[in-house]
C-alpha cells in the first residue's frame, strides 16, 4: 500500500483513495475504520479495507482480497481538484472562472481528459459558496 489520501465526497462523506481505489466508508469502532471499495456496485466488487488511525493517520491497512477490476488513478486527482475548488470557493471572493483556472494549473496534463466539465466545476464552487453562506448574525453581543 502506498498513498492513502482521506476526502470529502461531494455529499460530505469521507472516502478514502489508495493505489488509485476507492474507498467508502462503512463504519468506524473505535480507532477502526472499515471501508468499503467504490465500485462495489458498478463491479460487484467485494473489497473491504480495514484501517487503524494513528498518529493523525490512517496506518495498518489490510485488504480482505483483491479488486478484480482496475485502479482508477485519475480518481484521485479528481478527488484533490474538487476539494481545492472547494477550498478556494471558501476562502476567496474570484470569481469561478478564475479559480477553475488556477486549480487546473496543478493538473499534470495527462490527466486533463478525464477531469470534469467546466460547467460541473463552477457548479462544484457555487454549491460551496451557497453552503458557506454566513447566516445573519444574531447576536453580537
Ligand atoms: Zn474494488
Amino acid at each position: 500500500m502506498s498513498e492513502c489520501v482521506l476526502v470529502k465526497s461531494i455529499r460530505g462523506a469521507d472516502v478514502l483513495i489508495s493505489d488509485g481505489y476507492t474507498y467508502h466508508l462503512n463504519k468506524k469502532v473505535n480507532e477502526t475504520f472499515y471501508w468499503r471499495c467504490a465500485k462495489k456496485n458498478k463491479a460487484n466488487c467485494g473489497v473491504t479495507l480495514t484501517t487503524k488511525w494513528c498518529h493523525d493517520k490512517h496506518t495498518d491497512m489490510k485488504l480482505n482480497h483483491d479488486h478484480d477490476h482496475l485502479p482508477d488513478p485519475e480518481a484521485l486527482i479528481r478527488r484533490k481538484l474538487t476539494s481545492a475548488l472547494k477550498d478556494k470557493a471558501g476562502n476567496s471572493m474570484d470569481s469561478p472562472a478564475q479559480i477553475i483556472q488556477r486549480c487546473i494549473q496543478d493538473v499534470p496534463p495527462s490527466c486533463a481528459p478525464h477531469l470534469p466539465n467546466k460547467v460541473a466545476m463552477s457548479m462544484t464552487i457555487q454549491r460551496t459558496r451557497n453552503k458557506n453562506m454566513p447566516a445573519l448574525p444574531k447576536n453580537s453581543t
